[in-house]
């Protein structure tokens, strides 16, 4: 049995809103990730089961390790089919916005969803969520929003209606935000969830290789690339940095996704609890911060305070909007103001 996160409040008006509506959009940040797509997917499957006319929307691409999710390809890119996308915002009758908690984190879709009349819903588990929904459904204590939307289905009693597609999606979002169960992950009811969408048919050990063993060549080269020559570690300071450049990044044919996980890497080392990755952007003029930290260290500081971002206590990320060697002068001047608990973590 499963513990009663989500208020019965919410629920029993979510229950009213996904009655009345018949257009239904769901939205997720940008550079979307595997919970994203997995809580967007997970609630599309479920409300087209349930007839309603549903849209995922998205504010650009997804990695193409992401590709093979059901229903991956009705998925609609904001960057690219702007004027339909908008169309169907501003006609929804219903907006789910799912696994962000600022209108910020949509990018350039933010002023459509911020103007559309339709009733709004927030599913996520960020901190602080901003005031822009009618109904938030926010809770930083469960690991992904995926897991989220399990629960909300179960809650609406519609576990019957999850189909193995929906399990699909639910689980890769559940696996892929807390590291294929390795970190975030020892409340004891996800397995609980797991052993349900077993029982819709999934494969698990198929999901896992789907997601985490497809990468190219170019992926792996650059991986071995980055950790003989770019990986810097402080020990003093229990931390280690990785810088790369648009240079870098072309040599070893880049492609988005390429870096994914590598800001994990330098915690494998005994000792390390603070890791930082910093990447010139392809696409922006911007480099983007990537932070991560274990124990109690808690890298969303050191995310909003130097880097214009934020996130949870122990991955987090940001922009900078500079060079590479004021992005490195940050990370030091970071070190230095959090050694104390750099230390005493
Ligand atoms: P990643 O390092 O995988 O890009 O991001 C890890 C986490 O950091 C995300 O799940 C998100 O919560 C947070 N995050 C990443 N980039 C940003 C950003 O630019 N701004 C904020 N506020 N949070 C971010
Ligand atoms: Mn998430």
């Amino acid at each position: 049995m499963l513990s009663k996160v989500i208020l019965q409040a919410n629920i029993d008006k979510v229950e009213t809103y996904f009655d009345r509506a018949d257009k239904i959009v769901i939205v997720t940040h940008v550079s979307p990730d595997g919970d994203a797509l997995g809580s967007s997917l997970g609630l599309y499957h479920f409300l087209s089961v349930h007839e309603k006319t549903v849209n995922v929307i998205v504010p650009n691409a997804f990695p193409d390790f992401l590709r093979w999710m059901p229903g991956a390809k009705d998925i609609i890119r904001y960057d690219k089919y702007t004027e339909f996308a908008n169309k169907l915002i501003a006609e929804a009758d219903v907006i789910c916005c799912l696994d962000f908690n600022a209108l910020s984190r949509i990018d350039q879709m933010a002023d459509a969803v911020r103007e559309a009349p339709a009733r709004k819903v927030m599913i996520d588990h960020h901190l602080n969520p901003e005031p822009f929904c009618r109904i938030t459904i926010s809770h930083p204590e469960i690991s992904s929003t995926s897991e989220l939307i399990f629960r909300l289905i179960c809650r609406l009693g519609c576990f019957d209606d999850i189909t193995m597609e929906g399990a699909e999606c639910i689980y890769t979002g559940m696996m892929t935000d807390t590291g294929g169960f390795t970190y975030n992950s020892n409340n004891r009811e996800i397995y609980f969830i797991i052993g349900e969408l077993l029982s819709k048919g999934i494969d698990k050990d198929e999901i896992y290789r789907k997601v985490f063993n497809t990468y190219s060549e170019g992926r792996l080269r650059l991986m071995g690339y980055v950790l003989y020559e770019k990986m810097q570690v402080y020990p003093q300071f229990r931390s280690a940095l990785i810088c790369l450049s648009k240079n870098e990044q072309s040599k070893f044919q880049y492609v988005k996704g390429d870096t994914e996980g590598f800001v994990n890497m330098p915690l494998q080392m005994k000792g390390i609890c603070f890791s930082v990755f910093l990447r010139e952007d392809t696409d922006k003029n911007m480099i983007k911060v990537s932070l991560r930290s274990v124990g109690a260290f808690p890298c969303n500081k050191v995310a909003a305070e130097f880097f214009n971002g934020g996130g949870h206590l122990n991955a987090s990320g940001g922009e900078f909007y500079g060079s590479m060697e004021d992005a490195i002068g940050l990370f030091k001047q970071a070190l230095v103001k959090y050694e104390s608990l750099l230390l005493k973590n």
